[in-house]
């Protein structure tokens, strides 16, 4: 029986959908190029793998292993950020409710204590990166993660609850090289019933 690979996932939503914040072109061009070359190259290095397995290949294992976790990475984050947006007011915006909400107010204060925080984490990613919010299960604590590249600061194991990709790919088209404008522009088309979902 063959092995799965990865897959691209289709959006919930039209590519022009999260204009203006993100522009057709910048979504499309985002997801339909740069989400799909991780996935291609995610699936090439699982190939590779099935090979080495059948020992009908040497490889690199050290370099290929490297590249392997940029692209789940790549693909795994974009997959989650997909999810965790929507079209301004219809579903994207506003403010988180219910658990999220208390939990957010209890580890940073208030909402726009948060979102100040994040933004700084995702403005000051050093190169590509991603800024993300996490769960820790040891110590039932919101945490704000700063991942570099794809793969690079992650914590092991938690909770992945929300991200945005701070990529110039992200955003130039729209904002350039805007980096600050883009997360503050962010907040219009988070998708809090998705967020909320993933803390349970
Ligand atoms: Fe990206």
């Amino acid at each position: 029986m063959p092995q799965k690979l990865y897959s691209l996932p289709s959006l919930s939503y039209e590519y022009g959908a999260l204009a203006p914040v993100m522009s057709e072109e910048q979504l499309k061009i985002h997801h339909d190029k740069h989400h799909a070359a991780y996935v291609i190259g995610a699936n090439a290095i699982l190939e590779k793998l099935d090979k080495v397995h059948k020992g009908e290949i040497e490889i690199d294992i050290k370099a290929e292993l490297k590249a392997l976790s940029f692209n789940i990475g790549g693909h795994v984050l974009h997959s989650l950020f997909w999810e965790n947006l929507a079209p301004a007011g219809q579903g994207g915006g506003g403010e988180p409710s219910g658990k999220l909400a208390d939990k957010i107010k209890e580890d940073f204060g208030d909402f726009n204590r948060f979102k100040d925080e994040f933004n700084k984490t995702g403005i000051s990613v050093e190169g590509s990166g991603w800024a993300a919010l996490a769960y820790c299960r040891l110590t039932d604590r919101l945490l704000l993660m700063q991942i570099e590249k794809h793969s690079v600061n992650l914590y092991p194991n938690f909770n992945i609850l929300m991200v945005v990709d701070a990529f110039e790919h992200a955003y130039y088209i729209d904002y350039k090289n805007d980096r600050a404008k883009f997360f503050a522009s962010i907040w219009d088309i988070i998708n809090w019933e998705k967020v909320s979902e993933r803390l349970g």
